[in-house]
């Protein structure tokens, strides 16, 4: 089963899917980390994308893209996806649906944890002192917080009318959040 968990930084997305994860024996597959990853590892790809991350901004959908069609062809995830802050643009998410077209594959649930701005801005304060993430400052969180509805406002838009989609209260506590997940899906 395919699974996109959608929703602006610090709504909870890392934490739900790494429970799906277990549960399911799906593969997370975070494009944050993937792109922190390129970072620590002082890649090309590393070095170009390293001011955009330090400033809250999107990373450009042709370095995005490139670093996950591997990830999707890859046969021993096939059917086993758990989307973690992927797709954020229209073009990302238009991406998605083609690959997973030529691999025979389909996105079975989209999740959207939908969380207000003063909530997030407590809960990435308080991930900063534990993750001590450099995105994490609070004017960072602000610009991050913009960039989301500016930019993955259309692709909300564009899922939510799917039969797949489910909207969830990400101010709700973990294991609720986590508990309504598992009623959808059934697990
Ligand atoms: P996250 O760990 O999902 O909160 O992502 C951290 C940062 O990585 C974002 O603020 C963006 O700069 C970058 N990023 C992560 N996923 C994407 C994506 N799908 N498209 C563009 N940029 C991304």
């Amino acid at each position: 089963m395919n699974i996109i968990l959608f929703g602006p930084p610090g709504a909870g997305k890392g934490t739900q899917s790494k429970n799906l994860e277990k549960k399911l024996k799906n593969f997370q597959v975070s494009t944050g980390d993937m792109l922190r990853d390129e970072i620590k590892k002082e890649t090309k790809i590393g070095k170009q994308i390293i001011s955009y991350m330090n400033d809250g901004k999107f990373v450009d959908d042709e370095i995005v893209n490139q670093l996950m069609k591997n990830v999707i062809f890859d046969p021993k995830k096939k059917g086993k996806f758990i989307f973690d802050g992927y797709p954020r643009t229209i073009i990302q998410a238009k991406n998605l649906d083609i690959w997973l077209n030529e691999s025979d594959q389909k996105i079975d649930y989209i999740f959207f944890l939908n969380v207000d701005k003063d909530t997030i801005i407590k809960r990435i304060e308080k991930r900063k002192i534990i993750e001590k993430r450099s995105d994490d400052d609070l004017n960072t969180i602000l610009k991050r917080y913009d960039t989301y509805m500016e930019t993955t406002k259309p692709v909300l838009d564009y899922y939510s009318n799917k039969s797949n989609f489910n909207e969830i209260d990400g101010r709700l506590k973990i294991t609720e959040i986590t508990n309504k997940i598992n009623n959808i899906l059934k697990v």
